[in-house]
């Protein structure tokens, strides 16, 4: 497990850390709360032991913090506290830690406390891939890919970067559940997923927005790579029929790309752009992608 150790006491900290290590965990200490957010933020550290007493930001301030961002990944957080510390357990409670160590500590609680985070973070996962993905295809849902956008809209008007969207509708696929049935159409659904899925480069993301549309988010670059993108996923969708159980039916997807330039975090005019344009595709004939002028 990646674990992330906020200790000021040096001696401890090359404790725990030793200890840590020898248990089979990847370890990254430091020795402030101040450089502990630094590194949290920068990397995503499911388990993070932090000392309690600690200058400028200690452990309990470090934890509201952690608490207050909530990312994907869910952090687990183990205070520590020393045998005479006043510090009261409903305060770190209250403050969002999961569990204590008094120090010094012996290495088997430690271990056994750390097996019952990975327990937790194990039924956290499970729980936030149900809660994130769509059941039928297995990428992101729409609340999925919908909080990840604004997010990324909020962090591209802070630094000025682009991100582009795509909206993608296969064509025709009423046809497909009319003709072949609903479970053929499912089936449809997830190649075209799993196509679109091996299409995508290293930060895009992709969501199954509504029935047969799915929502891809591109970021950086200046609109020509989303394009790009969308050309790839058209092509890679109408390359060859589906090879279902109800035969091989043939399929296309027309897609709508907008970008935004960082001027605005409003997803929903950013998606309406996308659909413009996917309604012109449509349009002129389907199995094409359409770029928004709009500017937003
Ligand atoms: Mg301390």
């Amino acid at each position: 497990m990646k674990i992330l150790i906020a200790e000021d006491d040096t001696t401890s900290r090359l404790l725990f850390s030793a200890t840590l290590r020898k248990l089979g965990h990847t370890v990254t200490a430091v020795e402030d709360g101040h450089e502990a957010w630094k590194a949290w933020q920068q990397g995503e550290y499911p388990l993070l032991i932090s000392d309690w007493m600690m200058p400028n930001i200690d452990g309990l301030q470090l934890c509201r913090m952690i608490r207050g961002e909530p990312g994907l990944q869910y952090t687990y957080v183990i205070l520590l506290t020393s045998l005479d510390s006043k510090g009261s357990y409903l305060e770190g409670m209250d403050a969002g830690a999961d569990d204590f160590i008094t120090k010094p500590f012996d290495e088997e609680q430690l271990a056994a406390r750390l097996r019952v985070a990975e327990r937790i973070l194990g039924l956290h996962n499970r729980l936030h891939i149900q809660a994130t993905h769509d059941h039928l295809t297995g990428v992101w849902n729409r609340g999925a890919i919908m909080a990840y956008l604004q997010k990324e809209l909020e962090r591209g008007s802070r630094q000025g970067t682009c991100i582009s969207v795509i909206v993608a509708d296969l064509d025709h696929f009423k046809r497909v559940n009319d003709t072949y049935g609903h479970p053929a159409g499912d089936e449809v659904l997830q190649e075209a997923a799993r196509r679109m899925g091996l299409a995508l480069r290293g930060y895009d993301r992709i969501g199954r927005y509504g029935g047969e549309e799915f929502l891809i988010t591109a970021l950086g670059g200046d609109g020509s790579q989303a394009e790009a993108l969308a050309e790839r996923v058209c092509c890679s969708i109408r390359a060859e029929p589906v090879n279902s159980r109800f035969g091989k039916i043939p399929m296309t997807v027309s897609l709508g790309v907008a970008t935004g330039y960082g001027q605005s975090e409003d997803a929903g005019m950013l998606i309406s752009a996308a659909d413009e344009a996917l309604y012109r595709a449509k349009k002129a004939g389907r199995n094409r992608v359409e770029t928004s002028t709009r500017k937003v």
